[in-house]
């Protein structure tokens, strides 16, 4: 069984002092637990929360990073910047920024790289729209995202690589896939991935599920065979929604 890996994707929620409450609390609660775990903050407090993980279990995740280096880009904050203050981990393609801001498989896919290049673990969000499901498209709106975001990826990088489904429909709704429904796309993403690198590589890529995990439902989907992790927003939050999850 791959080692579960439990993300949590802090979104433009709470201020500096909760942030750094909350970090110190999750250090305490999760040492010695064995899943991998990162939480993903605003890019304004990444640079106090770095001392406080700093040595802990928990990588320090951005939410978002520009495709270039630095220079004239006002702004983005660069892969060396977030390098620069102790980031490890960066989520990249996350539904909010590809239909709120419009970002693009290609410019998700130069991010990708850019981060890799750079040495950043990324976790790649992929996912489908309420129509695209509705309409049966699911799988070939997961299987373009996964194929144009990880194009010039090498198989060595992809290590570095999670990839986080996250039903479009299921985030933030309340909503949550199916344990069979969400096990299904794992399964074929997984699939994919191996039609792209060979099956060793399919087998060790970690694949998260995203989309209204909590505690009261982490259990029964993280037992799916293709179920690897959860990438969490709402309840990612506090403490006592969180810490359930990552001792699952
Ligand atoms: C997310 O932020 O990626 C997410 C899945 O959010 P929520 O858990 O709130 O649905």
């Amino acid at each position: 069984m791959r080692k579960h890996y439990i993300a949590g994707n802090w979104k433009m929620n709470l201020n500096k002092a909760q942030s750094l409450e909350l970090a110190k609390a999750l250090v305490k609660e999760l040492k010695g637990k064995s899943n991998k775990y990162m939480i993903a903050a605003p890019f304004v407090y990444l640079d106090a929360l770095a001392p406080v993980l700093k040595g802990s279990n928990i990588l320090l995740g951005a939410q978002n990073m520009a495709a270039t280096d630095n220079g004239a880009h006002t702004g983005e904050v660069s892969a060396d910047m977030l390098k620069d203050i102790g980031v490890q981990s960066v989520i990249l393609g996350h539904s909010e920024r590809r239909h709120e801001i419009g970002e693009s498989d290609s410019l998700i896919n130069a991010k990708v790289k850019k981060a890799l290049e750079k040495g950043l673990e990324v976790v790649l969000c992929i996912g489908e729209l309420l129509e695209e499901r509705e309409a049966g498209n699911a799988e070939k709106v997961c299987a373009a995202q996964l194929t144009e975001g990880l194009k010039g990826v090498s198989e060595n990088q992809l290590k570095n690589v999670t990839i986080a489904y996250e039903p479009v429909w299921a985030i933030g709704t309340g909503k949550t896939a199916t344990p069979d429904d969400a096990q299904a796309i794992h399964k074929f993403c997984r699939k994919h991935i191996e039609k792209m690198y060979g099956k060793a590589a399919s087998e060790a890529v970690v694949i998260q599920y995203g989309g209204s995990m909590k505690a009261s439902n982490a259990k029964e989907l993280l037992a799916m065979e293709d179920i690897d992790g959860g990438l969490i927003g709402g309840a990612s939050l506090a403490a006592d929604t969180f810490v359930p999850i990552c001792i699952l």
